[in-house]
C-alpha cells in the first residue's frame, strides 16, 4: 500500500532566492496538505545524518557544505500516494533534465542546488519526518 506522507525539504540557495513562498504555493496548489513545517537551519553534523546514505559518493562533502549553508524549510506533506505525487511535482534530479512546469524546472540552479529535496520512497518519508519532527509538531 502507498503511504500519504512525504517529507520536503526548500534547500538554502531556493530559500535565499525568495522561492519558499512560490513553492509552498504551487505544493498547497498541487493538493497536498502541510502537516508540519520548520524554518531552521541545518548543522553540518544534522546535514551529514541526513545524508548519510550518499556517503559514498563524490558529490558529498560539497552537498553537506550547502545543505548547512543557510536556512531551509522542511515540511511533511500529506496527500495520497505522496511520495511518487511529489516527486513528479518536483521533477528530476538534475533540473537541466526537469519537465517544464515542475519545481525543480522553475527554482533550481543546478543538480546540487536543485530548489527542494522529496522523499524516495514511503520508507524513508517516515524516517526523514521523524528525523525532523516530533509527534507534538504534527498536525
Ligand atoms: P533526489 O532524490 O532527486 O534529491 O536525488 P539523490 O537522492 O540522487 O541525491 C540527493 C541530492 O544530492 C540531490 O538532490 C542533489 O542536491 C545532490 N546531488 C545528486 N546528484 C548529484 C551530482 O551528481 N552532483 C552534485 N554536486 N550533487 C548531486
Amino acid at each position: 500500500m502507498n503511504g500519504n506522507i512525504t517529507l520536503t525539504m526548500i534547500k538554502p540557495t531556493a530559500v535565499k532566492n525568495g522561492y519558499a513562498g512560490p513553492i509552498l504555493a504551487m505544493i498547497n496548489q498541487a493538493g497536498f496538505r502541510i502537516q508540519a513545517m520548520k524554518f531552521m537551519k541545518l548543522s553540518k553534523e544534522q546535514a551529514q545524518k541526513f545524508y548519510e546514505v550518499h556517503k559514498a559518493r563524490p558529490f558529498y562533502k560539497d552537498l553537506v557544505e550547502f545543505m548547512s549553508s543557510g536556512p531551509i524549510v522542511a515540511a511533511i506533506l500529506e496527500k495520497e500516494n505522496a511520495v511518487e505525487a511529489y516527486r513528479e511535482l518536483i521533477g528530476a534530479t538534475d533540473p537541466s533534465k526537469a519537465e517544464k512546469g515542475t519545481i525543480r524546472h522553475r527554482y533550481a540552479g543546478n543538480i546540487q542546488e536543485n530548489a527542494v529535496h522529496g522523499s524516495d520512497s514511503d520508507e524513508n518519508a517516515i524516517i526523514e519526518s521523524d528525523f525532523f519532527f516530533s509527534r507534538v509538531e504534527r498536525y
